[in-house]
């Protein structure tokens, strides 16, 4: 496993997971290899341990400068703040998100995290403060513990442990005789779905990022999955500023916000009880 954890350094502190279906994040791996990182800027520092206040101020941003997708978006969320992006498909969700990380660069208009602009800090100190948990998880041909470490290969193996149990991976290592030690993917053990979601929501607690990233699947686990995942993501939400590019009325009801885009523009922000009273689109897309 040694071998494939070394080109997996470079990006191990950048990105949990990709998913499938989500162009900006699941492209992210293809373009680590065949193009450069956008450059740090001359100016760029490391940015300082964050508290996670993130805002978008008018940003503007096209995969295709001619056919924008992002349209003067405002958003100010609070550190420690849970806000849920929901719209029609296509309205942008992704990949206002995927600006956050600096995946892409807005082509108008500037995201800050605590009052600084994402340019003036260095790309790598960024992404270290940026947890993200997608629906597909990307396990990498190794060990349980190398999977988790993933991101953090300095950890201890208390730590990890920690993290294990944080996500709710405790009775599945107790349960293989190997435990950490049992090699995964291909050439070893076949984790469900869930339990790959768990391995990444681990990874997630083992970094601690003040921000997080959800991305929410789409796809059905089963009920009881459903709930052990969702528990785990609820407690690894504590304490952090999450965005959550939602799919399901059920987890938006209990964001603190919920921000309503609507071709790439933010049509409506408020708790789940504020935009139901409203009757805007958030009440129509809940009664569909
Ligand atoms: P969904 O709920 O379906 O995931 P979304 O609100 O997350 O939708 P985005 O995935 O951000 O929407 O897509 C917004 C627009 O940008 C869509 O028209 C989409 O086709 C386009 N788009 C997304 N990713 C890329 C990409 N990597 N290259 C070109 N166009 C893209």
């Amino acid at each position: 496993a040694g071998v494939f954890v070394q080109p997996l350094q470079k990006i191990a502190a950048v990105i949990e997971t990709y998913p499938k279906g989500i162009a900006g994040f699941r492209r992210y791996l293809e373009l680590l290899a065949t193009e450069p990182d956008i450059a740090d800027a001359p100016h760029a520092r490391p940015a300082p341990p964050l508290s996670g206040a993130v805002r978008f101020e008018g940003v503007g941003f096209g995969y295709d400068p001619a056919r924008p997708v992002l349209r003067d978006l405002t958003l100010d969320v609070r550190p420690g703040e849970t806000l849920a992006l929901v719209g029609p498909s296509g309205a942008g969700k992704t990949t206002a998100l995927a600006l956050l990380p600096r995946f892409y660069e807005p082509a108008a208009g500037r995201i800050t995290v605590d009052g600084i602009d994402l340019r003036d800090l260095t790309l790598d100190s960024l992404r270290r403060q940026i947890g993200i948990v997608s629906q597909d998880v990307f396990l990498f041909g190794g060990t349980l513990r190398e999977n988790i470490a993933y991101g953090r290969l300095d950890a201890t193996e208390a730590e990890i442990r920690a993290s294990a149990d944080l996500a709710r991976l405790g009775p599945l290592i107790d349960s293989l005789p190997l435990g950490l030690d049992t090699i995964v993917g291909e050439r070893g053990v076949t984790l469900s779905g869930g339990q790959k979601q768990r391995v990444a929501i681990a990874r997630v607690f083992l970094r601690n990022p003040p921000i997080l990233i959800l991305d929410e699947a789409t796809s059905a686990l089963d009920t009881e999955t459903e709930r052990e995942i969702q528990a785990a993501l609820d407690r690894l939400a504590e304490g952090r500023t999450t965005l959550i590019i939602a799919h399901r009325l059920a987890t938006v009801r209990h964001a603190d916000r919920i921000a309503v885009l609507e071709g790439g523009r933010l049509a409506e922000i408020g708790n789940h009880a504020e935009l139901a009273a409203r009757g805007g689109l958030y009440a129509r897309l809940a009664a569909a």
